[in-house]
């Protein structure tokens, strides 16, 4: 097929997007080809970058969103969430923040669920979730979908999601408090780690059957979890917790800061 009705537009994929891009395309303009009009969506994703990453978009210094129709010669730069820089006064892809978020974990990230929820996050996550069910829960019930899989993100109904970067779960803990900035919002010891339920203060005398009589000789408070009925309890356990909530907010809030 010849190169004839082909049209070019240059895009240029700003911070941590270039994540997504091979080492030759990052931070610089890329040459883009095609045919007809698609959606700037399109070709975002055609380039390997999916939308859910992405927070704003600007097509000759315009804010454009998803479904502006690309021209020949456009000049498009796009940039993931912000953390810092002022840009309440440009469109922003993303309907209104998620309040406090929640999340759906796909089934490689077990560990960083069980740290989400050690951190008082809702995150579901189970091993036997196909992709298709964990991208509808996303979609039906407005979760943040967390995954390693980026084309798991490049479905359509996803609208807010994050590709997780490092394979060490106490560093992707980091990285989804750092993302989404809930350092302020953590409430550790509030929901269950294996199940995800609430955990609601019990007294000791209805659960005293379960309670190993060298703990019950010294602790008074337990919790229960709603979910699945597992005890808590402060035991020896809780420094290697605390440490591992120190150690994520500690970098979470150890952020570059871009003026
Ligand atoms: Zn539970």
């Amino acid at each position: 097929m010849s190169e004839q009705g082909l049209s070019t537009a240059y895009f240029r994929f700003y911070a941590e997007l270039n994540d997504f891009l091979p080492a030759e395309q990052r931070q610089r303009t890329i040459p883009y080809s095609f045919s007809g009009a698609p959606a700037v969506k399109d070709a975002i994703e055609a380039l390997g970058v999916p939308h859910v990453e992405v927070d704003l978009i600007l097509v000759g210094g315009e804010s454009v969103g998803f479904s502006h129709r690309l021209s020949p010669g456009d000049r498009v730069a796009v940039y993931p969430m912000f953390e810092s820089l002022d840009v309440s006064g440009l469109s922003r892809l993303r309907g209104r923040p998620l309040r406090r978020p929640t999340f759906v974990a796909d089934v490689h990230l077990g560990k960083l669920a069980r740290l989400l929820r050690l951190l008082g996050f809702d995150t579901l996550h189970a091993n036997h979730y196909q992709d298709d069910v964990i991208v509808a829960i996303a979609a039906r019930e407005g979760r943040i979908l967390l995954t390693r899989d980026r084309e798991l993100l490049k479905h359509n109904v996803v609208t807010h999601g994050y590709w997780i970067r490092s394979t060490q779960p106490v560093q992707q803990a980091r990285e989804v408090v750092r993302r989404f900035d809930l350092a302020g919002q953590v409430q550790p010891f509030q929901r269950c780690m294996a199940c995800n339920g609430l955990l609601k203060p019990v007294a000791k005398a209805e659960v005293l059957p379960r309670i190993p009589p060298r703990v019950a000789a010294w602790r008074d408070e337990y919790l229960l979890c709603s979910g699945c009925g597992k005890l808590y309890w402060e035991g020896s356990h809780y420094p290697k917790l605390e440490a591992h909530i120190a150690q994520i907010l500690g970098e979470a809030s150890d952020r570059p800061d871009g003026g």
